[in-house]
Formats: C-alpha cells, structure tokens, sequence
C-alpha cells in the first residue's frame, strides 16, 4: 500500500451528548457520539444521561467502569 493513499490518523476528540470528552485513535478529527461509557443506558437506564452525570461518575468509580 501506498503511503500517499493511507488515511490520515488522527488523535480524535469526541464529545458526547452528556457532555464528557475523551480521545481516541480515528481517521476522523472529530466524533461525536450519543453514548459514551460515563451515560450508556445500560448505566443510566434511558434519557437521563445529563442528570444522571455526577451518578454515574461515582457509579464508574464504585464498579471500577473507569
Ligand atoms: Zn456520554
């Protein structure tokens, strides 16, 4: 393959609808996703993804998640 033809990689910052950020390896500069691991539903149970912030974070911690 050539070099010329590669995607370039970049250090992707992704925002998610609950308002954490984190970086990631992507071909993209920036994502942005609905879900991330601090607000996924399995955690939080369905919307409650921005008030559920701070209880989720010490959820996180109890559990290890982070
Ligand atoms: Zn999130």
């Amino acid at each position: 393959m050539k070099a010329d033809i590669q995607p370039k990689y970049y250090q992707a910052k992704v925002t998610c609808n609950c308002g954490n950020e984190f970086v990631t390896g992507s071909t993209k500069s920036e994502i942005h996703v609905e879900v991330c691991s601090k607000c996924h539903p399995f955690y939080t149970g369905q919307q409650k993804a921005a008030a559920a912030r701070g209880r989720v974070d010490k959820f996180n911690k109890k559990y290890g998640l982070q």
